[in-house]
């Protein structure tokens, strides 16, 4: 008889909330884990250094490899950075550490690392397409449009506003065409409330007929009265008669320790506010779209957090060149690239004008074809929500015989990677429910 053995990394518990931040980490990662207790594991990870030290099997502690209290503190939003642009990922760059780990103790054992990949078809990264709404209609008269224009095309505008009566500010039929010829569909997050209901109505008809997403733009105090928000929610749902599943808050209002719980609460599923205003780059220094612990319940919230890492109105604040924006936006792409995370844009309807903001509207086109041509995979928030939080519960059973992996995956067509040692790249597999990997082959 052949003996088998089985590839899934065992999970030892031993504290209740450094538990919740290794699995956090692990799902990051794609590391097929089980809870240890019943079978053999090639190996074992704990978050913390178990009381028992009667583990006959090599354990690796995370502790002993990257603070964990660090990752807690990012991912629960106590520690953030606020006053600056943001590139340097402490927390991707700490993850990866437990991975080299895990990776050099798979391979030293002669066991493959399988692990699942990062987004569909082997994408390299994701791209998040969403637009904040604030207004429906927008004059030349706004200190923004007077600031970013030369006087003669200044009065150009303001004079086709009172003759011609054109809006600069609607767009977002054309923000639809755009869109759709490249085959992406965005997120448009949208006010419970516009000074012109007709066209409000309009906008969301039109969203919904082309199968765009409505998220709630959330405003007031929402971010922090569980009631405020759930009026918007249910107001929202009932204009827009669908499921609203995505908020950003108005203004990037937020309370770390609190906002995602009253998400969760009101039902939720994904939340892309928590970002700086004025700076672009990652707040949390992570590039991944991750469930932020709350230290009151101990535990992950149900809530994904979609790292908004560009915003228009930023580059507009500072007074950006359209060459400084596409070097921001260069240095984004480049960071995903890296860790194969994710970042959320955030265009707004009322820049999206050829005349008015010329330099954002021809960034938004460069954006969506650069992230094409790079292999990213570019959707809506949704879309990223349901890959993601499948991706971290897709149940995988793996084993080995000699130099046969078998599995058996809950999802079909799941890319999964392979690393063995004397082989340089990982290789990609698409996991079927049951399959078989040669690795000879
Ligand atoms: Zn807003």
């Amino acid at each position: 008889m052949a003996e088998t053995t089985r590839l899934e990394l065992g999970l030892v518990r031993t504290d209740a909330l450094m538990d919740e931040v290794l699995m956090e980490i692990l799902d990051h990662l794609g590391i097929v884990y089980r809870e240890a207790g019943e079978g053999d594991f090639p190996l074992l990870i704990s978050s913390t250094k178990p009381r028992e030290a009667s583990f006959s099997k090599s354990l690796l502690v995370a502790e002993d490899v990257l603070p964990m209290d660090e990752v807690l503190n990012t991912l629960s939003g106590s520690s953030s950075v606020e006053d600056r642009d943001c590139f340097d990922l402490r927390i991707n760059e700490l993850e990866d550490r437990l991975l080299a780990h895990l990776r050099n103790l798979y391979l030293a054992e002669g066991l493959p690392l399988v692990r699942k990949w990062y987004w569909p078809n082997f994408s390299k990264a994701c791209v998040v397409l969403t637009h904040d709404v604030d207004w429906l209609s927008y004059s030349p008269f706004h200190k923004v449009v007077y600031r970013h224009n030369s006087f003669p095309k200044f009065l150009k505008l303001v004079f086709k506003h009172l003759f011609l009566r054109e809006d600069y500010g609607y767009n977002i039929p054309e923000i639809i065409e755009i869109e759709k010829s490249r085959g992406f569909k965005s997120t448009f997050f949208l006010k419970t409330n516009y000074d012109d209901l007709e066209k409000a109505r309009r906008v969301q008809e039109s969203l919904k007929e082309k199968g765009f997403e409505i998220g709630l733009h959330a405003a007031r105090d929402s971010h922090e009265v569980l009631d405020m928000l759930k009026g918007e929610l249910t107001s929202l749902q009932e204009a827009t008669g669908s499921e609203i599943y995505g908020v950003r808050y108005h203004r990037l209002k937020f309370k770390p320790g609190l906002t995602w719980r009253l998400e969760e609460e009101a039902g939720l599923k994904y939340d892309s506010t928590f970002s700086n205003n004025k700076y672009f780059g990652f707040k949390s220094q992570l590039c991944h779209p991750y469930r932020p612990i709350d230290l009151r319940l101990k535990r992950r919230l149900n809530i994904l957090e979609i790292p908004m890492a560009f915003m228009d109105w930023a580059s507009l604040h500072r007074h950006y060149a359209y060459n400084d924006c596409q070097s921001v936006m260069l240095r984004l792409m480049d960071t995903v690239n890296k860790y194969h995370g994710c970042f959320a844009v955030n265009f707004h309807n009322t820049y999206l004008n050829r005349e008015s903001f010329q330099q954002v509207y021809e960034l938004f086109l460069w954006c969506l074809n650069e992230a094409r041509v790079r292999g990213f995979w570019v959707t809506n928030g949704f879309d990223c929500y349901n890959w993601w939080s499948m991706r971290a519960s897709v149940k995988l059973k793996l084993e080995l015989d000699r130099n046969i992996i078998s599995g058996e995956s809950s999802l079909r067509k799941f890319p999964l990677i392979i690393e063995m040692a004397e082989v340089k790249e990982a290789l990609p597999f698409i996991a079927d429910s049951v399959f078989k990997i040669n690795m000879d082959v």
